[in-house]
């Protein structure tokens, strides 16, 4: 930590208004983008609120014409494909001839340059940089070619690649779609008068809603105040589920594909001290999204658990500081460590990734600065190597502290005693699903998709196809 998640999508259909509905599923999944927030609802036409940032700044205050809507669709936003800007906030409305289209997406398009080539070539206009707005405009095109809106939805993903967990509405009708590696995670619920449609199962019990079930890889459904009907199903041999969800960005209260993230963050923290146990007086977590790893660990070693760091819930959007300097400060401010807890104390720091190992050096320093003997590093998640291109934004590879050092030349930057990672069939294990359905990209180098220059999973390198 700390990485951006991309976006989080909701939809509602429901017998009576829902704005407040939707306020309350945005808030539940602004951890997903905080970048920018939206909301469409029908009322007779698409009417559309949005903005740059949280959702309690751009959403909190509407005119009339938004309190009678029963339908719509909502998005939190943190840029990946396409730029930081207001064009690109969602959720994005076009009209099609068979009236008004505005999408809600979460995930990346990786084939979205050779689409958007395309489809200029032949003469389209784009208003912004995203993907989301090809996907949306492909829909159109297919729509004025006299398909149905399920059969346009069908084509279009027949010719898109990459992650994809979408919101639609199509004049007053909720639709929902997943890429059919189901890489991000979606799902649908039912509440007090109506279906609801979110990223996280978290978002639907915080609208007071029951989860229903994630929407299918490769499903297109709809949702009406009555019923879930599904269109078509896309299957794919296996699947490639975000195996970063389960261990940093999803909320611990989410279940993604039925497993409990809170569950697989203990269990890997019970990994990792099955795999590099140490000798220590204290487990401490770095908050919030160490916290379950840590009591894991703590629960199979018998050290004691101790809240050593604490966390200033007032410093907002650190990563959104674009200069490094910036986040550097940011991080001190953020989280303080307890002299009268750490001092003196072997102290073993379970967080849940490092990515360009600035924040866990600041970290470390601070706990040694507040008096700790030794200070040890036990980390959620193995070694990130390489970017994600599948809609989590990353820092490029050369930023990365991982690549190219061993687990030695990483402890002696960070300046720890010793920094250990869970390893990457330990993950799987913890995770509980196949290795063959999970996405680990970023940790192996092995994508479940084409992208241009890497390798794709199942693929042999001639030194294994040698052997
Ligand atoms: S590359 Fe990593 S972060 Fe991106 S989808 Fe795959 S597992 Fe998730």
């Amino acid at each position: 930590m700390p990485l951006r998640e991309a976006c989080g999508v909701l939809g509602v259909a429901s017998k009576t208004p829902i704005l407040n509905l939707l306020q309350v599923g945005l808030r539940a999944l602004q951890h997903r983008g905080q970048e920018s927030a939206g909301l469409t609802i029908f009322d007779g036409e698409h009417i559309t609120q949005k903005g740059m940032g949280l959702v309690s700044e751009v959403l909190d205050d509407f005119g009339e014409e938004f309190k009678d809507g029963t339908v719509g669709i909502g998005h939190v936003r943190y840029s990946t494909a396409g730029g930081s800007s207001m064009k690109n906030a969602q959720p994005m409305t076009v009209s099609a001839v068979t009236g008004e289209l505005s999408i809600g997406h979460n995930g990346n398009i990786s084939n979205q340059d050779k689409l958007r080539q395309e489809k200029e070539n032949s003469g389209w206009a784009f208003m912004s940089d995203t993907d989301s707005e090809i996907i949306i405009r492909m829909i159109a095109n297919y729509l004025s070619k006299n398909h149905t809106i399920k059969k346009a939805i069908q084509l279009t993903m027949e010719e898109i690649i990459g992650s994809y967990s979408i919101v639609l509405l199509h004049n007053d009708e909720v639709y929902a779609f997943r890429d059919p590696l189901g890489i991000k995670p979606l799902c649908v619920g039912q509440i007090n008068d109506g279906y609801v449609i979110a990223s996280e199962s978290a978002a639907i019990e915080v609208m007071g809603g029951q989860v229903v079930r994630d929407v299918e890889p490769g499903e297109i459904l709809s949702i009406s105040s009555n019923e879930i009907t599904t269109h078509s199903v896309t299957n794919a041999e296996n699947k490639a589920f975000c195996m970063f969800e389960y261990v940093y960005f999803a909320r611990p209260d989410a279940k993604i594909d039925g497993i409990l993230t809170y569950n697989v963050r203990q269990e890997i923290g019970r990994k990792l001290w099955e795999e590099s146990p140490i000798d220590a007086d204290i487990i401490v977590p770095v908050p919030d999204s160490g916290i379950a790893c840590a009591l894991g660990f703590s629960e199979a070693s018998n050290i004691p658990y101790r809240e050593g760091l604490i966390k200033n819930r007032y410093v907002h959007r650190s990563f959104i500081q674009p200069v490094n300097e910036q986040r550097k400060a940011t991080i001190s401010e953020k989280l303080n460590p307890i002299k009268e807890i750490v001092e003196g104390k072997r102290v073993v720091l379970v967080d849940d990734s490092i990515v360009r190992g600035n924040t866990s050096k600041r970290i470390v320093q601070s706990v040694r600065d507040a008096g700790a003997k030794e200070v040890h590093i036990r980390v959620g998640c193995p070694p990130i190597i390489s970017p994600c291109f599948l809609g989590i934004d990353m820092p490029s590879r050369d930023e990365f502290v991982a690549p190219n050092r061993t687990t030695a030349e990483i402890t002696k930057e960070i300046g720890a005693d010793t920094v250990e990672y869970v390893s990457v069939p330990g993950l799987v294990k913890c995770i509980g699903k196949s290795e063959d359905d999970l996405c680990l990209g970023c940790i192996t180098e092995k994508y479940p998709l084409p992208i241009e220059g890497e390798r794709q999973r199942g693929q042999a390198t001639l030194e294994e196809f040698e052997a």
